[in-house]
């Protein structure tokens, strides 16, 4: 990863910042609550491995994932301590499950009956559904689980569900988020009631750990806000700590050029020349992440500490830029599309907005091609 030539387009990685991060959010956590990261869809773009392998130098030894090939690319990579498995995995991959010490999440009776065929032994955390009717099995039907306390290969370790109205502050959604963890809470008791004991429990992500850290729980299962961002601009108005981002994201200016009034550019000509106009082109593009409906005037990236506005049509690999009112630009200057230059900041919040998204998304989407690197 440490790389010291050149980059065409890279994600860079603010180390502190993250630090920051983790030690803000341990101060909301509730007592006998640790962080389990969310560290899916390569932790957020920013890259799985070093940001695992940097959480478990900050002493963090449990983490959360989507699928179980990310999983086992964290162990490929040395991640240390539990990894949960958050979604779906066919039973035919209890062995990779098994080989790469993955927990794996049950939805339910038959799909915990599945895996127990396969004859691997598995850890498990069992998922219920306490409102958001996803994944899970209905917190009023726990019963139905209690035969996979007596399966040979199976072990519960933990069971979990998941907050889905967390995030906003109408009486509606709190009422609703209470209900969720005292549907956890009543579901939990009946499976104890029956002689099946639930380890680890958990139903926190950032969102509430953020503003419902008095539901508890063994661990917060915190993605966005550890990344020192969140989902939409609103948001911060009501965040009770300073996230810091901990992701930049940085491309080259590869060629300058000078356009005549009334000259076009781009693809579909959509870009016209409203005066002498000098214009960019920038190392990254859609195929990197970039949105493509930042064309036009929507969106911009900083060059030279000024913004320069987006050009015509994002391509695929490159973008232009206007650069006319930016200091002299020269092919291998730097440009900030996520991040901060000389003052001016565009977050990922702002492309989610401009983009008509949350910022998970923007930041899931940034592409394998971008280099991540630590500043
Ligand atoms: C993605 C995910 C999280 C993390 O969510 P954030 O809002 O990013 O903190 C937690 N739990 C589950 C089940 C998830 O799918």
């Amino acid at each position: 990863m440490p790389h010291d030539l050149p980059l065409r387009a890279w994600v860079e990685l603010d180390r502190e910042a993250l630090a920051h991060n983790v030690a803000v959010l341990r101060r909301l956590l509730p007592p006998h609550c640790t962080l389990m990261p969310a560290v899916k869809a390569n932790a957020y773009g920013h890259g799985a491995v070093p940001v695992a392998r940097e959480l478990n130098r900050l002493g963090l030894q449990a983490f959360c994932v989507a699928t179980a090939q990310e999983g086992a690319e964290l162990r490929a990579g040395g991640v240390q301590g539990e990894i949960l498995v958050l979604g779906y995995t066919h039973p035919q991959q209890a062995r990779l499950l098994h080989q790469n010490h993955l927990t794996q999440t049950v939805v339910d009776h038959s799909y915990g009956m599945a895996l127990e065929a396969q004859n691997v032994p598995l850890e498990v955390h069992l998922k219920l559904d306490t409102g958001m009717h996803r994944l899970g099995e209905g917190s009023d039907r726990v019963d139905t689980l209690v035969p996979l306390f007596a399966c040979r290969n199976l072990k519960v370790t933990g069971a979990f569900t998941h907050l889905c109205a967390a995030g906003t502050a109408s009486p509606e959604d709190r009422a609703f988020t209470l209900s969720q963890g005292r549907a956890f809470c009543t579901a939990l008791a009946r499976l104890e009631a029956q002689g099946c004991p639930i380890p680890k429990r958990h139903l926190l992500s950032s969102y509430g750990l953020l503003h419902y850290p008095e539901l508890g729980g063994d661990y917060a299962r915190v993605g966005i806000a550890l990344y020192g961002v969140l989902s939409s601009p609103a948001d911060l108005t009501r965040c009770p700590v300073t996230l810091r981002p901990v992701l930049s994201l940085k491309a080259q200016v590869a060629q300058v050029r000078t356009l005549e009034a009334g000259e076009q550019a781009g693809y579909d000509l959509q870009f016209t020349a409203q005066r002498p106009t000098k214009l960019a082109v920038l190392t990254i593009g859609y195929g990197d992440g970039l949105p493509r409906s930042l064309s036009c005037g929507v969106g911009a990236a900083l060059v030279g500490g000024r913004k320069a506005p987006i050009a015509g049509r994002v391509c695929m690999d490159q973008t232009l830029v206007d650069v006319t009112d930016c200091p002299p630009v020269a092919p291998g200057d730097t440009a900030v599309l996520i991040g901060t230059s000389r003052g001016l900041e565009i977050t990922a919040c702002d492309l989610a907005k401009e983009t008509g998204t949350i910022a998970n998304e923007i930041l899931s989407r940034l592409g394998a091609r971008l280099e991540r690197k630590w500043r």
